[in-house]
């Protein structure tokens, strides 16, 4: 800025401009500057723009061609447009923008810079060369304080030959879909984890036979060891005759003694991300279900340490995962409204709020805050802004970007550009984020 003040940018967009002789004229590549007072529009790109400017008697003028497109009359030292914003499309933060790596950090359910770089540098995150990531306030929100866990030593040779099982609960608080418990289950051999939401803890031995008829119909292997704590959900009589007939062997652990290290740090670590996502979305602890089944969508999708920083999916897949649908937990989500539900007069769209992907279907899991019931759409576009911008206490709110009154034009060429304060506490409190799963 003209005071050699940075400003940082948190979104590229356009906006609709309403003109003096009632045209619509579209602006694009508008930089969102939450800081700036004033909203400015660049006389030096209307000149790359190939626009010619005329000042003369106060009044600025904007021509492409002999065609006059702006006006501005002279209010003071400054060129106040004559004209008046329209609908404000802020877009998603542009893939370029040095932001970036704070999008895939949040898409990534705050994954740590030393994950993002793993997958940035195999070239998995479209656009994400590298970065430095600066402070991320909802990663402090989200950690717990640090619990030494001991782990029992084995060696597992393939899919499904050695699974970490625990139980977490009571929930503090009614979940979507009235569920209270979470049961993780954590294959050893490719760190894949998967997650159910229970009413009862009793429910754990039927979800268990569910889990099992999944993933040994998916990968044509059958499990081999379970690994729990000895808690009651995994100690009937039923649970043990249905293992010993299946030939599962069961290694089990005291429930207070944490050696059944894996599967408790998996939990934990479920619930440190959900939070920070929550935390970063500004959502009810209502939706936590959907965070953790978020949280297990992207740990799966995120470099394992205890694997020697191989990806979980793509071992148990056996190709790379896409990661060009991964959206910021918590976004706004536009979706189409099937033409049977809307009149003439309806607007064809309808925000949603996004929290997650659907399973088996290419959908997009919405949570819709009137109805407070989650929906599943393929047509949806994602406006991921406002939820990458900097920790900053004066953040513009969600709706604040449809208020753009006054435009002025600026002769100056600086832009403005973003600042790349880190903090080292980051550092610390991220360090162990990919980890998931390590030993
Ligand atoms: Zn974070």
């Amino acid at each position: 800025m003209g005071n050699d003040v940075t400003c940082n940018i948190v979104g590229i967009g356009s906006i609709q401009l309403q003109m003096f002789d009632d045209t619509t004229k579209l602006l694009i590549d508008v930089r969102h500057v939450p800081d700036l007072r004033k909203y400015l529009i660049s006389l030096g790109a209307l000149d790359t723009n190939g626009y010619k400017t005329v000042i003369r008697g106060g009044v600025t003028k904007i021509y492409k061609g002999i065609l006059l497109v702006m006006k501005a009359k002279k209010v003071g030292n400054i060129f106040q447009l004559e004209g008046r914003t329209g609908s404000v499309h802020v877009s998603m933060v542009s893939e370029h923008d040095s932001s970036s790596i704070r999008l895939w950090h949040r898409r990534l359910g705050h994954m740590s810079e030393r994950g993002l770089k793993i997958l940035a540098d195999r070239k998995l995150l479209p656009n994400l060369t590298s970065g430095k990531l600066d402070f991320c306030k909802h990663c402090l929100y989200g950690k717990q304080s640090k619990q030494k866990f001991k782990a029992g030593k084995h060696t597992s040779k393939g899919i499904l030959d050695y699974i970490h099982s625990d139980v977490w609960g009571l929930a503090p608080t009614i979940l979507y879909g009235g569920s209270s418990y979470l049961l993780s289950f954590l294959d050893d051999f490719s760190r894949k984890v998967w997650v159910y939401m229970l009413k009862r803890k009793s429910d754990v031995f039927s979800v268990f036979k569910q889990f099992r008829a999944l993933v040994e119909n998916n990968t044509g292997r059958t499990i081999k060891c379970l690994r729990t704590d000895n808690g009651g959900e995994f100690t009937s009589k039923e649970f043990e005759n249905y293992c010993k007939d299946a030939g599962i062997e069961r290694h089990k652990t005291t429930v207070y003694t944490q050696q059944n290290g894996v599967a408790e740090r998996m939990n934990r670590t479920l619930l440190e991300r959900a939070r920070s996502m929550l935390s970063n979305a500004n959502l009810q602890k209502e939706l936590w279900t959907e965070a953790v089944a978020t949280t297990c969508y992207v740990i799966n999708r995120s470099p394992s340490i205890a694997i020697g920083c191989m990806i979980p999916q793509e071992v148990s897949k056996g190709h790379p995962c896409d990661y060009s649908k991964l959206r910021v937990f918590g976004c706004d989500a536009y979706a189409l409204v099937p033409k049977h539900q809307r009149t003439k007069l309806d607007l064809k769209s309808k925000r949603y709020i996004f929290v997650g992907y659907g399973d088996g279907t290419k959908g997009f899991r919405l949570w819709d805050p009137t109805t407070r019931k989650i929906i599943i759409n393929r047509d949806v576009k994602f406006d991921e802004s406002s939820l990458v911008q900097l920790d900053v206490d004066n953040k513009l709110k969600r709706d604040d970007v449809s208020d753009f009154q006054h435009i002025q034009f600026d002769s100056t060429s600086n832009d403005s550009h973003d600042d790349h304060s880190s903090d080292s506490s980051h550092e610390q409190v991220s360090e162990s984020y990919y980890e998931q799963g390590s030993d």
